[in-house]
């Protein structure tokens, strides 16, 4: 029978979530999903001198802000628990313990000042140190000293760290599910640090300890932990436990192409890196969100999910559910090279999305906006006029700019349009059309089509010339919807006073 599937999404709260790493959690997601499996969130706490107060709680706000529901995790508890590391600090010693036993790990005594001194004695040869096979019997740990040293430096209560006992010379066979077949040669490697005297496993042993005892199928997880792949590997081996099935999402490269995306791209290009906004606890600075921006969740992660995935040769479609990328996603069709990031095609993304909202739901965020600037207006009216705008919009927050005319007068009109809009016999056609309008009973869109048109015929002044000054009158400048549905709008009185207004001003 086939393992079930079971994978986790292990951020340490080190600061906000990346969309990196939530493209990490989405394609662990998709990929338990698609195999009626389990996702599961695990705080990798361990390091506390990294550790950033109100990361964890961002990174979960994240997740329900994209709508990817882990099925355990802290908080959420299923049989494997606790979920975050610094709650699990009484398992890893044991599991150091049995390594020192084996023969696959050792003590090591070494204080920061004799490890510096080594590295700049290897520097002063132009080499680089590593603790490992080649050097390990000349240095201070339990393969160097006689067991009575180790056991007095214990008792004295000397501070230690457990190393991994790379293995000299083997050359390691991998296999990543997104690269293939990997080779390395362990004498390359170096000794890790596992355990600390201070209790605290490091993140190698607590990261492969809890994958194989919360029984992890796949690791899917970015390039940068790649390097730690064979490490893991080894441990497992040690361990004597069946390792999981490793993939190595590609890395997410600057619009450019050159280089990892980072903080300062977005700050450059002015698009933001992180999910939700994040106000660093420390410096107090703020950065940007994708949802305080007002992006859709469903725009971001359909973004995403082409960052180093796509269903494959041939397939064209670009717009997914959340529910068709599960039915669609592989890791087969995860690709080895970095992805650009494209911060256009998000705003493409975004603006098919916002026009699948509900124009009642735009309406109300439109309308919260409207009362703050004093506007007195109807929810049935917002949404009308949502409904006209909102194909030129990306964002409700462009809803203004868009149709500030159906709330209130110009007060100025667009020099440059006015010149070419408002010609010298153009006071005296306004005022047939005011004329006209007044004798208009049926102040309905079509109504003003149907007898504005053949007005203008028979008058023989030609469409542009009424349509053009009459929409400067209506809106300020050359811009917006259908003018008949302005008039409609904003009614007869309404556009009476503005069309008086336009002929005072440019009399
Ligand atoms: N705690 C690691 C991180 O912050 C997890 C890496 C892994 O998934 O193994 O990304």
């Amino acid at each position: 029978m086939m393992q079930a599937v079971r994978v986790r999404f292990a951020p340490s709260p080190t600061g906000p979530l990346h969309i990196g790493g939530l493209r990490t959690a989405l394609f662990n997601y998709l990929f338990a999903k698609h195999h009626d499996g389990q996702f599961i969130l695990r705080i990798e706490d361990t390091d506390a001198s990294r550790y950033v107060e109100g990361a964890e709680k961002y990174i979960k706000n994240a997740l329900a802000w994209a709508n990817i529901p882990y099925d355990e995790g802290p908080e959420q508890e299923g049989k494997y628990g606790p979920y975050r590391q610094s709650d699990r600090k009484e398992i890893y010693a044991k599991y150091a313990d049995k390594l020192l036993e084996s023969g696959h790990a050792y003590y090591a005594f070494d204080t920061a000042q004799e490890l510096n001194l080594q590295r700049v004695n290897y520097e002063a040869e132009k080499k680089t140190f590593i603790y490992n096979w080649h050097n390990r019997k000349q240095l201070s740990n339990s393969i160097a000293l006689s067991q009575q040293e180790v056991h007095e430096k214990l008792r004295n209560g000397e501070p230690y760290v457990i190393r991994f006992k790379t293995p000299e010379k083997e050359t390691l066979h991998m296999t990543d599910e997104i690269r293939g077949e990997i080779q390395i040669d362990t004498s390359t490697l170096d000794d890790k640090v596992l355990f600390k005297s201070d209790g605290m496993p490091t993140y190698h042993l607590a990261n492969i300890v809890d994958d194989h005892l919360m029984q992890i199928s796949h690791v899917i997880r970015g390039e940068e932990w790649l390097p730690s792949m064979a490490l893991h590997v080894l441990l497992y081996k040690a361990f004597g436990w069946e390792a999981p099935k490793f993939a190595h999402l590609p890395l997410i490269l600057k619009p450019t192409g050159k280089g990892k995306l980072s903080k300062r791209d977005g700050d450059k290009m002015g698009f933001p890196v992180f999910p939700l906004e994040w106000k660093n606890p420390e410096t107090g600075d703020v950065a940007s969100g994708y949802r305080e921006e007002g992006y859709l969740p469903e725009a971001v992660i359909n973004m995403l999910a082409f960052l180093g995935w796509n269903e494959g040769e041939g397939s064209e479609k670009e717009i997914y559910s959340l529910p068709e990328l599960v039915e669609a996603f592989s890791l087969a069709h995860v690709s080895k090279s970095g992805s650009k990031f494209d911060p256009e095609k998000t705003k493409w993304f975004q603006h098919y999305y916002l026009q699948q909202e509900d124009n009642k739901k735009l309406a109300t965020q439109y309308f919260q906006i409207l009362e703050e600037k004093g506007v007195k207006t109807t929810i049935d009216y917002v949404t009308e006029v949502v409904k006209t705008i909102k194909e030129r919009a990306e964002f409700v927050s462009d809803f203004w700019s868009l149709s500030s005319f159906y709330f209130e007068a110009p007060k100025d009109f667009d020099s440059k349009a006015a010149k070419k809009a408002w010609k010298e016999n153009t006071t005296t056609i306004m005022v047939q059309v005011k004329e006209q309008l007044q004798k208009i009973e049926d102040f309905s869109q079509d109504s003003l089509s149907n007898n504005l048109k053949p007005w203008i015929k028979e008058q023989g002044i030609g469409f542009g010339k009424v349509m053009q000054p009459l929409r400067l009158t209506l809106v300020g400048e050359m811009k917006g919807p259908d003018l008949f549905h302005i008039m409609a709008s904003i009614g007869k009185e309404e556009t009476l006073k503005r069309i008086d207004y336009a002929i005072n001003y440019f009399d």
